[in-house]
């Protein structure tokens, strides 16, 4: 998934100007989308860098009590989606390399639309099988298991779970609700 988003936020064209820092960064849409593609994690260190420069990891994990390991994993990975720059650099008196790290706040945005398009792609793929399936799924009373009919038929409609006999389940709601979430989507920013 992280190889798809990158070479999709790569792709972005170079003449695309860079955002204000904060702008960028203003809507809340942004760090959900760090939240969900990157951890929870991932979001304090994202606040904290907002409008600053060159910042070691060690610093980063102080200001936000955080163990600098897992601070630096998360550094790394968001690197690997090109949302923050670094450069290492030689402690004189630790004798060790330390590295100092910056957002790319204009590359949040493609960020955001990879995300998108990887949630809408998913869900149109979902929708393709609810409709060549339409009328045809069986599912658990107590929702343990939903299944297509060859596989419920396999199984003589007996739940593996729970042994209750497979209902005929009407999926033109599911679908609906699907086409629903697509929209909602697609008419989003
Ligand atoms: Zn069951």
């Amino acid at each position: 998934m992280k190889q798809v988003l990158r070479a999709q936020v790569e792709k972005r064209p170079s003449v695309q100007k860079a955002r204000p820092l904060e702008a960028a960064l203003r809507r809340s849409g942004h760090l959900r989308t760090v939240a969900e593609t990157l951890g929870e994690e991932a979001v304090p260190i994202v606040q904290y860098l907002k409008g600053k420069k060159n910042i070691s990891e060690f610093k980063i994990a102080d200001s936000i009590r955080a163990e600098v390991n897992s601070v630096r994993k998360m550094l790394y990975a968001m690197q690997n989606s090109n949302l923050v720059s670094y450069y290492r650099k030689k402690d004189r008196q630790k004798g060790w390399y330390i590295s100092y790290w910056t957002l790319k706040p204009e590359n949040f945005d493609y960020l955001a639309l990879a995300t998108k398009a990887q949630r809408l792609q998913q869900l149109r793929e979902r929708l393709h099988k609810e409709e060549a399936n339409q009328g045809l799924f069986y599912i658990c009373p107590q929702l343990d298991v939903r299944l297509e009919f060859d596989k419920a038929a396999e199984i003589s409609f007996k739940c593996p779970e729970c042994g209750a006999t497979l209902q005929h389940q009407d999926n033109v709601k599911t679908i609906e609700q699907l086409k629903g979430k697509i929209s909602e989507l697609e008419g989003k920013k």
